[in-house]
């Protein structure tokens, strides 16, 4: 035995995977579900038990985490017949998935209903963080549940912020976050199409960018390493993006914020999805711009995401 407290893991998808992975190398007993099965074996073959429904899962740890695509998801995980709340062991659960502020106070309301603490930790950092264990994790909720499971948050992550005992804070922390790395994201492709049709080398451009004031971590780090390779093999999927900021659209409304370039962005990620690509990568929306514009940004590899 490691000593180490038991976790379930459900959703182990292209962040949920490599997160449960580094839970799992570092010790911690595993109860593992996703309804692909084949997602679940490579941590069968580490020593992990696959449940076979979330209840399962809540009937044998006290800790639950989650990581899934959407809010219906997690609500069905959590509230459903078989969901984790039917469970007889679970004490605490962390939603690390991106579902927007109504959902966490939803699901929040009916788990506590059963005396199970619940904190959402939704993570920025990508596959790239979600491997190497770098995440920032934004926690709202039960404070007494991210002291429980520090020792786990210390193997997924770098960064825990505590927003506050609300709720959805750490969501709507989340949904602002990446509703500026969205618009970034997009910005630096129309930029770099205009330029590249105008004749400059995008490898220049993104070097005079990453010294002047336009700098992101899209321009830093995103299109050095997956645009000018064409590498669009791993990532955040374009309809996950669509979703964070079809989310931080609903919260700046029930704020009565308005967000006029978020409704631009948002359109254009409705579009994107609406044209086919939304299982592709965030960095590849790039290609409707060029393909508007006719022409590629294509360059050498200028830097390796570390
Ligand atoms: P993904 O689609 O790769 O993984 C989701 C996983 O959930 C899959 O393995 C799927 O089989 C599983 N699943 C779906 N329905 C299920 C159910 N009813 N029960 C059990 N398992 C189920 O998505 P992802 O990229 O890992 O993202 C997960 C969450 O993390 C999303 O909310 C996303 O917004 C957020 N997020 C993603 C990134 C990223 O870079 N990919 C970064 C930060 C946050």
């Amino acid at each position: 035995m490691s000593g180490k407290q038991a976790i379930g893991f459900i959703g182990l998808g292209m962040m949920g995977g490599p997160m449960a992975m580094r839970l799992v190398d570092a010790g911690f007993p595993l109860t593992v579900f996703d309804v692909r099965a084949e997602a679940m074996q490579p941590f069968v073959d580490k020593g992990a038990v696959a449940a076979d429904s979330p209840k399962a899962v809540a009937d044998a740890v006290e800790d639950v985490m989650v990581c899934l695509p959407i809010p219906d998801v997690v609500r069905q995980v959590a509230l459903a017949e078989d969901g984790l709340i039917a469970g007889g062991k679970i004490k605490r659960y962390v939603d690390l998935s991106t579902t927007g502020a109504v959902t966490a106070r939803a699901v929040a309301a009916g788990l506590s209903e059963k005396g199970i603490a619940c904190l959402d930790c939704p993570v920025s950092g990508g596959v790239s963080g979600a491997e190497a264990g770098t995440l920032s994790l934004m926690q709202s909720g039960d404070k007494s549940a991210a002291a429980a499971l520090k020792p786990a948050f210390d193997v997924i992550g770098e960064n825990p912020f505590y927003l506050g005992d609300a709720p959805g804070l750490g969501q709507t922390m989340k949904v602002a976050n990446n509703y500026l790395s969205a618009t970034a994201n997009i910005a630096c492709a129309e930029a770099l199409v205009m330029g590249v049709k105008a004749g400059i080398d995008p490898e220049v451009m993104l070097d005079v960018i990453n010294a002047s004031s336009g700098r992101s971590d899209v321009s830093e780090i995103r299109y050095p390493t997956y645009v000018l390779p064409r590498d669009f093999t791993k990532g955040f999927k374009q309809r996950l993006l669509h979703k964070d900021v079809k989310l931080c659209m609903e919260e700046a409304a029930a704020q009565g914020v308005p967000m006029w370039i978020g409704n631009t962005v948002r359109q254009f990620l409705t579009h994107a999805v609406s044209q086919g690509t939304g299982d592709e990568v965030s960095v590849s929306l790039i290609k409707h711009i060029e393909q508007w514009a006719g022409v590629e940004v294509r360059g050498k590899t200028a830097k390796k995401q570390g």
